[in-house]
């Protein structure tokens, strides 16, 4: 794939500075993060692409072989032919020159009034899409979910050769103080330590999987059991299922939100579905027994002698099981008769005979009529 000018890329103009390169970066960058996109792979791809035109192009250097020779004069700078800068380097850099994606957004720094320690990962939401007939039995699915885990290279320390460092800023407390004086004296005011954000230890040789991180964005596959009844916007909550925390920090927690699917032939209501039904003039008149879908496979229905259209005939027991338990809500079948739109001779001169009986004339209309002899079939 070709790639894309680094200056379209960031929508600069090719006079921007640096400042202006650093902040349209940001803007992209917070926009595309796949933290912040769970559901899109695009928007990753254009995280990772945003990112490479600002690892070129905000040094100096580069940009200048950049400006002269196009892409041919960087391939290979910042371990990257155009293929090889893939969305691990695209989130170091980005963690490297904005601090991590958390900070930005103010999330995952619950610290809880701790200070120290690791910090914990944040939690990921994601959507699965769920079909009416599992909603009624519940199913079990697998979903894939990216998500930060710990990285294998080096077992989530962050560090190439054994442990990462005492922070010599805050000597590993988490914390610095700051005096300020006052006319009141003198106060001392605690801040998280600004080096190594609390965590009380630093990496100095950044692992190269990782970047130092101790984590690594991979897809993981997760089974879950979506009980039968559930509703689109219902969710679970899977704890500790989420990203892990920076340099094994607790996972945060999976939210798996249901979207349950329009269905083509049943609408839901409630617990209850709800399904057209078209009939037959004669069997609407005569009665009939006629085959409808269900959920759970076909079912025969007794249409009764001088049925409606609009009247409503209720199957027990054949809609949606509620949600925890009790019992299954019905189908309902709304059922319209057909009227045909070609005759044959034969078929025409039947009806005309009949339309003569005083049998066939509707009742005079009366206001509510023809609601009430709906009702009277809707049970
Ligand atoms: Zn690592
Ligand atoms: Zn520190």
């Amino acid at each position: 794939m070709a790639e894309r000018d680094y200056y379209d890329v960031l929508r600069v103009e090719r006079t921007a500075s640096r400042e202006d390169i650093k902040r349209a970066y940001r803007k992209l960058a917070m926009q595309y993060h796949p933290d912040r996109n769970p559901e899109d792979p695009d928007a990753g791809e254009k995280f990772r692409e945003a990112s490479r035109a600002y690892e070129i192009l905000h040094d100096p250097e580069t940009r200048a072989r950049y400006d002269q020779f196009g892409h041919a004069g960087v391939s290979g700078i910042g371990g990257a032919g155009s293929g090889d800068f893939d969305l691990s380097d695209a989130l170091r850099a980005f963690m490297r020159d904005f601090g991590g994606f958390e900070d930005l957004f103010g999330r995952s720094r619950g610290r809880g009034g701790r200070s120290r320690g690791p910090l914990k990962g944040s939690d990921v939401q994601t959507r699965l899409k769920v079909t009416l007939e599992e909603v009624a039995t519940g199913v079990e699915k697998t979903l894939r979910v990216k998500l930060l885990q710990r990285c294998a290279a080096c077992s989530g320390r962050g560090s190439t050769t054994g442990e990462p460092e005492t922070c010599p800023t805050c000597q590993g407390a988490g914390e610095v103080r700051q005096a300020q004086r006052s006319i009141f004296g003198q106060f001392v005011s605690l801040h998280v330590c600004p080096r190594c954000e609390g965590e009380g230890k630093v990496v100095t040789d950044p692992c190269r999987s990782c970047g130092g991180e101790g984590r690594v964005r991979e897809e993981k596959r997760i089974k879950v059991r979506i009980p039968a009844g559930v509703e689109s916007g219902n969710y679970l909550t899977l704890r500790r299922e989420g990203n892990v925390g920076p340099r094994g920090g607790p996972q945060g927690d999976l939210l798996i939100v249901i979207e349950v699917e329009p269905h083509e032939v049943f609408e839901r209501r409630g617990d209850d579905v709800l399904l057209e039904l078209g009939i037959s003039f004669p069997q609407a008149a005569l009665g009939a027994e006629v085959e409808v879908p269900t959920l759970d496979g076909a079912a025969t229905l007794g249409i009764p002698a001088g049925t409606q259209s609009g009247n409503v005939l209720r199957l027990a027991g054949r809609g949606i099981p509620r949600l925890g338990g009790g019992p299954r809500g019905d189908l309902l079948a709304q059922v319209s008769v057909w009227i045909p739109t070609r005759l044959s001779a034969e078929e025409r001169s039947a009806l005309e005979r009949l339309g003569e009986s005083e049998n066939f004339v509707p009742p005079k209309s009366v206001k509510g009529f023809w609601s009430k002899v709906r009702e009277a079939f809707t049970t």
